[in-house]
């Protein structure tokens, strides 16, 4: 019986350590709402970013892929800049490219430069505000009519909702 008793609270245990993980990831892919923050325009005025946004956004860095809290989320609202909450895309424009990361085919108007990328070959998008590294933008890959794939890192924005669905 004793060793019943503690065998049910172990299992008692798990559960809570389970429903403490899902909470924890649920709010890794953390929702805005409410007044959308403005833009910073200042250094100053930045959100403090943790290591691995740093890392993405000020070293050129990526996330690993189906790792980022975006990749595959479908609720309706705007993309803002991590570091200074300039939109960047539309819940609109996103689809599912498969390959792990958030991916658009458009862009909001002026929110996002093309430069070079430093390895050559690819095409680098960073905010056109703060220039912090979003991603990279791929074009005439045929995934969508509009022909382009802004291939977003998820530690780069954060989500802003503007449906008043739960789900
Ligand atoms: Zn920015």
């Amino acid at each position: 019986m004793k060793l019943l008793k503690s065998l049910s609270l172990f299992i008692a245990f798990l559960a809570i350590q389970s429903c403490g993980y899902s909470q924890k990831s649920m709010k890794e892919t953390s929702v805005l709402k409410g007044e959308m923050p403005e833009v910073a325009k200042k250094k100053s005025e930045y959100n403090q970013l943790n290591s691995k946004e740093k890392y993405v956004m000020l070293e050129q860095g990526t996330e690993r892929a189906f790792t980022g809290a975006y990749h595959d989320l479908k609720k309706e609202g705007i993309y803002l800049c991590k570091q200074c909450n300039q939109p960047l895309f539309k819940s609109e424009d996103k689809f599912d490219s498969r390959s792990g990361w958030p991916s658009f085919d458009d862009m909001i108007k002026g929110a996002v430069t093309e430069r070079p990328d430093s390895d050559g070959y690819r095409t680098e998008i960073i905010c056109s505000n703060c220039k912090g590294h979003l991603g990279h933008v791929f074009k005439n890959e045929g995934f969508t009519n509009k022909n382009t794939r802004h291939c977003v890192n998820s530690v780069s924005l954060q989500f802003y909702s503007t449906s008043n669905k739960q789900n």
